[in-house]
């Protein structure tokens, strides 16, 4: 993600904070002025915020650590101003597993709000009368910050547990579902329920708040996605690059000009391509190197091709390919078999596949 910045890693984890969330800072600090608050309210509230959102640092490593467990590991845990969200590099796949991986993180919660609820005396703050308790609420003391602090992980808790997929109990829902109506299925009420939640948010933000319009986006887009992601994986099930590899691609040699790739590439459909010699794959050129070298159609292939890219086995299933789309950070990758090319697979391809085998299905 671009504009974050690196506050450092636990556990391999990195932790970085998206930029936006200095706009919450601001707007806290500004809500504060506006009810007439004093330096010391300000920083009362700012440092509330500074650590509710380490107490959501740790409900993400709550996740990234179990699924640690079950041999998932985590890019990173990323702060925005609508929560943190961990970066897995893949999701578990058994119902038992991300039933555990889901509820680690409110768990983490749950034990943060059990201390506070031992150190802060929470029942005397139900016994007084509202205006006095409003009063007493206001002070700057740390009792306060500690009461505060255990309203917000209960919170954290029961919205995290909203069964509004992809939210935390959103997952466990789909973990439950999973284990009588198997993962494609599950994925398909979970998100429909998550969805129309959203929806519900949305409405709720436009009267109240517009952090829930932004979390409702996030709900509604996250379960269209992973839905479709779900469904996507269960086509490719079973099937290997081979299948969905172009065959007739045009192979390029080092010695061609920018300006023949350019032809070639307003002649036909091809975007990318293999640079060969003597049958030996020396590298790849992307769209955008061409894009990006136009301006000197004479130069040479060599000097505009990446030399370090990965290949694909032909046998490899094809689910691999997606999951190296995400890690690779590359779409396009020369298909061998038996040490020899045979063409190439990229993400447009994959997808015709996926369209077509749909199509068969229904
Ligand atoms: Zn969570």
């Amino acid at each position: 993600m671009k504009g974050v910045l690196r506050l450092g890693s636990i556990s391999g984890v990195k932790i970085e904070v998206h930029w936006t969330f200095t706009l919450l800072l601001i707007w806290v600090a500004f809500l504060e002025m506006q009810r007439g608050g004093n330096l010391d309210r300000i920083l009362l509230n700012e440092a509330l915020i500074l650590v509710l959102f380490l107490c959501v640092v740790l409900h993400e490593l709550g996740h990234a650590l179990t699924a640690k467990r079950f041999k998932i590991n985590t890019q990173k845990i990323t702060l925005l101003p609508i929560g943190g969200i961990a970066s897995l590099e893949k999701l578990p796949e058994k119902p038992g597993e991300e039933l555990l991986v889901a509820l680690a993180g409110p768990a983490v919660n749950i034990v943060i709000a059990l201390l506070l609820f031992l150190v802060v005396p929470i029942k005397s703050y139900f016994n007084f009368n509202a205006i006095v308790s409003e009063e007493m609420l206001y002070q700057p003391t740390l009792q306060n910050f500690l009461f505060f602090l255990f309203i917000a992980n209960v919170m954290l808790v029961v919205f995290n547990l909203i069964p509004a997929f992809p939210m935390d109990g959103g997952r466990v829902l789909r973990a439950l579902l999973s284990f009588k109506l198997g993962r494609v299925r599950a994925t398909e009420i979970a998100s429909i329920i998550g969805q129309a939640l959203a929806v519900f948010f949305f409405i709720l933000g436009l009267m109240f708040n517009p952090f829930l319009i932004l979390i409702a986006f996030f709900i509604f887009f996250g379960a269209y996605g992973e839905n479709q992601m779900v469904k996507q994986n269960s086509i490719l099930k079973g099937h290997i690059v081979k299948e969905a590899t172009l065959t007739k691609i045009t192979l390029l040699s080092p010695s061609d000009s920018v300006g023949e790739v350019v032809n070639i590439v307003l002649a036909g459909t091809e975007k990318d391509f293999v640079v060969v010699e003597n049958e030996k794959i020396l590298g790849i050129v992307n769209h955008k190197d061409i894009i990006e070298h136009a301006n000197t159609p004479a130069r040479r292939v060599k000097e505009i091709m990446q030399t370090s890219f990965k290949t694909v086995e032909a046998s490899t299933e094809l689910q691999k390919v997606l999951e190296m789309v995400g890690t690779e950070r590359a779409s396009f990758f020369p298909v061998v078999e038996n040490e020899k090319l045979i063409g190439a697979i990229d993400m447009v391809n994959i997808s015709e596949f996926i369209l077509l085998k749909a199509v068969s299905l229904n």
